[in-house]
């Protein structure tokens, strides 16, 4: 994810300046890749083949700060819960494009 080098704040989506401060020296930095959920809705009808429904849109709330939007997977729909904890993973779409999507992460 993107971070200032002037307030130490993270972004997203990526900019050429901080959303914050709007200084101009941002740069990549790895994160957590963990998170809240925030939000979500369940599509019940796909938009194409490549989206089978049922599937879970969610927007979560990243530990770094930054909110983003992104696929929920490996979970039964009808068990997400507002306030879950997350975890990153990413799905291969092509060999140059890995997406992050999230799964509920194992308590314990
Ligand atoms: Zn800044």
């Amino acid at each position: 994810m993107q971070r200032c080098k002037d307030c130490q704040a993270y972004q997203f989506y990526p900019r050429t300046i901080c959303s914050h401060c709007g200084g101009r020296d941002v740069a990549w930095s790895a994160v957590s890749g963990r998170g809240v959920i925030k939000s979500f809705t369940i599509v019940r009808r796909g938009i194409s083949r490549a989206y089978e429904a049922p599937y879970v849109l969610a927007l979560i709330n990243l530990e770094e700060g930054p909110c983003m939007m992104s696929s929920l997977v490996d979970v039964d729909p009808e068990t997400v819960v507002v306030g879950a904890r997350v975890t990153v993973s990413f799905e291969s779409w092509s060999t140059d494009i890995e997406m992050p999507v999230f799964k509920v992460a194992q308590e314990g």
